[in-house]
């Protein structure tokens, strides 16, 4: 099934639920804006998208990815789940994705920065501050962002900071960007093995994906006592059933050495770390990895998607049924953006707020996030999940201002 399928059928099931209109549900099935261009660098062509999937809330606003699998069907995919995202955050924004198809580990730094300049001289009149602000993601970082500000710039004849979020301090970045997500997550998870598990000292957690998002997740988790069971990256994983050293792992990480050839603990493969018996498995990776194929063998109690979309429709009811909670991707990862869209206001105004007041908004974002949906999905918690009760805040207000605006009934 391709992803977008699995986002038509939640749709269905969410205008089920709401009984929202077939006309509302159209309009919510396809983007507004969809961009293609051929990269061409070197003699050589690059396949890349920039989708804005809704607009009626604000700007277009996601990431961009570099990835040998990039196709049409996930960068849209990203688009409506970033829309989503941004609604359910309560931010001014759209919801847009980018990417390039090609393998950055395999391409040497002068053709990914030649890459990311044409990037952004195919899409300048589809990008900006007030039109859709790109990001990183999957194996796109601050330099990229420079290089993509800087070509902007060069064509717009201006500066303009805000078309883009992600990027260093010295270029009106946020101190907070960095680990976001993972801060974003972890308030999220604090609340969530309060409320459900009943604790959070000593519960064993599982990490799928080492990167910016699940390597900070690690390091956060153990600093406050929970007990990181087993880890992995793009390469393999590892298992210590009494807990690993996390200060080490991240270390020999960081020196690139594969979290799966870190010195101590068992060899485990990435199919095998999504079945232990853990309290809390965090999937940071990329989408799709909890299937039909897999779902009836996952053991945690709870799953936590710091990835975008990792776990599929047809998974999606059968953790449903084995009772296994699953906090959702737009709830989860939201620290992200929201720190991005701190970014960008600073960039609009000119004003460098205080990092102080800005970790505070985002804590104060994220439990509001979390109370909303789980008060949601307690209003029907036989029938509906915590996925379902946020798509169903957040489709609404995307519905709500598609109607101000007078595009629907
Ligand atoms: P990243 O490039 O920093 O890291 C990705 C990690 O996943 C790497 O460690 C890689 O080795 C690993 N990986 C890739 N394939 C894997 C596999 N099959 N099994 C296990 N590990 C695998 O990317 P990131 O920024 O950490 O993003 C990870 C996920 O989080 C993506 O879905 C991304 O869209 C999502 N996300 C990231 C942010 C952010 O701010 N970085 C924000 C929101 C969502």
């Amino acid at each position: 099934m391709a992803t977008f399928d699995n986002i038509l059928s939640r749709l269905k099931d969410i205008q089920a639920i709401e009984g929202l209109s077939d006309e509302a549900v159209a309009l919510l099935s396809a983007p507004k804006r969809m961009a293609t261009a051929e990269l061409e660098v070197d003699g050589k062509t690059y396949p890349a998208w920039r989708i804005v999937f809704n607009d009626a809330c604000g700007p277009g606003k996601g990431g961009i990815r570099f990835h040998p699998d990039v196709c049409e069907d996930e960068v849209k995919s990203l688009s409506f789940w970033m829309a989503v995202k941004n609604s359910l955050a309560g931010l001014p924004y759209g919801g847009g994705k980018g990417g390039v198809k090609f393998d950055p580990k395999t391409t040497d730094k002068a053709t990914i920065e030649k890459i990311s300049r044409k990037y952004v001289g195919a899409f300048h009149e589809v990008l900006g501050q007030d039109i859709d602000i790109p990001a990183p993601d999957v194996y796109t970082n601050g330099q990229i962002m420079s290089w993509m500000l800087d070509e902007f710039e060069k064509i717009k004849g201006r500066h303009e900071p805000g078309m883009i979020t992600g990027k260093p301090l010295e270029l009106g970045g946020s101190a907070l960007r960095g680990d976001a997500t993972a801060r974003g997550g972890y308030i999220v998870i604090k609340e969530m093995a309060q409320r459900i598990l009943g604790a959070d000292k000593g519960l064993k957690v599982a990490i799928q994906g080492f990167g910016n998002a699940g390597l900070h997740i690690t390091r956060m988790l153990a600093a406050d006592g929970f007990s990181v069971v087993a880890a992995s990256d793009s390469q393999g994983g590892i298992y210590n059933p009494e807990g690993l050293d996390v200060a080490k792992l991240v270390e020999s990480k960081e020196q690139g050495i594969p979290v799966g050839d870190y010195a101590s603990g068992q060899k485990i493969s990435n199919q095998e770390l999504l079945e232990l018996p853990v309290d809390i498995l965090i999937l940071a990776a990329l989408e799709n990895q909890i299937t039909a194929a897999n779902a009836d063998k996952v053991q945690a109690r709870c799953i936590v998607e710091l990835a975008n979309g990792p776990i599929d429709y047809a998974a999606d009811k059968i953790l449903f049924s084995k009772k296994i909670m699953v906090v959702p991707d737009i709830l989860a990862n939201s620290g992200g953006v929201i720190v991005s869209y701190f970014e960008w206001c600073q960039n609009r105004t000119g004003n460098i707020l205080d990092d102080a007041y800005l970790t505070d908004l985002l804590y104060k974002k994220m439990k509001g996030s979390w109370e909303a949906v789980y008060a949601k999905q307690q209003e029907k918690p036989d029938q509906i999940d915590l996925r379902s009760a946020a798509y169903i805040i957040a489709l609404n207000r995307i519905l709500a201002a598609e109607k101000y605006r007078g595009h629907l009934s």
